[in-house]
This record gives C-alpha cells, structure tokens and sequence, in this order.
C-alpha cells in the first residue's frame, strides 16, 4: 500500500499534516535547525507523540537534509511512481515498549521512502518476518505506513534520524542526533527492559545515550557481537537528559538503580549480511526470543 495522494508531492518531501499516515507533525511543529535547538526541542516535548513530530521535521543537519530531500526528489527508479517521504524517521512502534530496537539510520530508498524505520528495504524485511515469527509484529512484512502493522510491546528507532550518503553519518551528525535518542529512551524508560542494538554502530551509539540517562554501564564496555548482552541498572524513574561532561543530578545513578535493562547485541541484518549467511533468520530469532522472554512478553 502507498499513501499516495494528491495532497503529496510527487516530487520532494511530504508536507507535514498533510495525511501521510502516522505523521505526527503539522504546519505548527517547531523545527531544530541546530544542535543546540535539537537539545532543547527534545528535552522539552511535552510526550511522546510530540517528540516524534518534532523529530520528523528536524533540519539539524544541512548535509543530511539536501541528501534525504534530493533523494526525494530523484528517486530509484523503480520507485518512480511513488511519493517519498524526504524526512528525518521517528521512532515508531508502541508508545509503551518492553523493547526497544536501535539501528544506524533509515535507508535513503527504504525508511526515507516509506517514512518508516525499517520499511520498506532487504534489512527490513528480515527484521519484520523475525519479529512475526516471534509473535512480537502482527504482520511478517511491513511494506509502507498505513499497511496495517503493529508491533508488540516493541519500539524501533535510529540513532541518527536522516538516510546518510553511503550509509555513514558524520561524528558530527551522530552527535547532533543524538538528544532525539535521548529523549525518546527517557519517555519510554518506566516500562522498557530491553534494547536491542542492531549493529555495532547502535551498540556504540547506544552507551552515552544510556549513561545520560543514569544507567549504570559497565567499565569497560561490553564488545559487541551477535547474541552480546549487558545487564544494566537502571534508575528507577524517567532518565534525564545530560550532555557529556555535564553533572548527574541527585537521585540520579548507580546508586538509585532499582531495576535491570538488558542490553543485547545483534548483527544488522543487512543485505550484505542475510546474503552471506553472516546472520540467519535463525540468529534474528534468537535474539529476538531472548529479548521477549527477558521483557516478560
Ligand atoms: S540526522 Fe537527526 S539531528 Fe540531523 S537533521 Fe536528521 S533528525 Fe535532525
């Protein structure tokens, strides 16, 4: 299903509010044109709901920006026909999560199409089909936004929101990116028991963003790899948002942790890495059964 209309461009990105399904965001959304704007627009949404618009509309990052609007605007051509979505990928999935999926970033032709993480590309499909297996997505495909999906307990999200040229944000860009991450943790934090990193650049990314939020991680950090786990305590409240180098606040640490997160390495399940048997939807399913069964579900 594509949410073609003529109220969207077939030449460029979505307007906000204009019916792309789940778009959050509308013509009134405050939009982040720095870092430093990115930092206090995701520490002062007021839910959920309104950070994931003001993530969808960000415009932090000027390389990312001119590369996911110019994307959509030529498109591949077997998706000539179809209208991108040309915006930074919000998280997406239930507004309760037990587990969460960390990913790199959305894929110029897939969740930058779609204007749904993981939708949409290879990576993805391998992704769903182990989640349905598992009992943790209603339907083993995800194909566009308003095709119906649902996932279980389950939230996804990127640590850096754009589709990059060649797949590779910047540090500059990953840090950037970085508070929406922050802040979507924090919303989620009384209810989630594990994230899942898919790939080694979300287990990296993954640890300041738990830190800030006063977990207490491991020194040294857990390596990654397929099947790693870390178990984390966890404040017993809302994370806070900190920059590095900035002071914990009280009650905020190790010491008040009062329940444990799981953190779990998986191999990202490109591609490149589903073709070469590097990962297998049998590894896929075994990590996503390990989170279920951790989460409780
Ligand atoms: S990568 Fe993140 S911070 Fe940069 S423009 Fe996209 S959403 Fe904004």
């Amino acid at each position: 299903m594509s949410p073609a209309g003529p109220e969207h461009r077939p030449d460029g990105p979505v307007v906000p509010g204009t019916g792309w399904p789940d778009d959050e965001a509308t013509a009134g959304t405050p939009v982040a044109r720095d870092p430093a704007a990115v930092r206090a627009l995701a520490s002062g949404a007021g839910n959920l709901t309104e950070l994931v618009a003001r993530q969808s509309v960000c415009r932090a990052c000027p390389r990312l920006v001119e590369w996911r609007e110019q994307v959509a605007v030529e498109k591949r051509r077997s998706f000539q026909s179809q209208p991108y979505w040309g915006r930074p990928v919000p998280g997406w999935g239930a507004a309760h999560p037990r587990v969460l999926i960390v990913g790199l970033a959305p894929a110029a032709h897939g969740g930058n199409r779609t204007g749904r993480i993981f939708t949409g590309d290879r990576s993805g499909d391998a992704l769903f089909a182990s989640l349905w297996r598992c009992g943790l997505a209603s339907q083993p495909t995800s194909i566009a936004a308003g095709d119906g999906q649902r996932l279980t307990a389950v939230r996804m999200a990127a640590a850096v929101r754009c589709a990059p040229p060649g797949n590779k944000p910047s540090v500059a860009e990953r840090d950037a990116c970085a508070p929406w991450l922050a802040a979507e943790i924090a919303s989620i934090s009384p209810d989630l028991r594990v994230i899942v990193c898919l790939g080694h650049f979300a287990w990296q990314a993954l640890w300041w963003q738990l830190q800030a939020g006063g977990a207490a991680v491991p020194v040294p950090r857990p390596a990654f790899g397929h099947g790693a786990e870390a178990l984390l305590g966890v404040p017993g409240q809302s994370g806070e948002l900190r920059q590095p180098g900035e002071p914990r606040q009280p009650g905020i640490g190790p010491q008040a942790a009062s329940r444990q997160l799981l953190v779990l390495g998986c191999y990202h399940p490109s591609q490149q890495n589903t073709f070469t048997g590097r990962v297998t939807d049998a590894m896929l399913d075994a990590v996503f059964l390990r989170a279920s069964e951790h989460a409780g579900l």
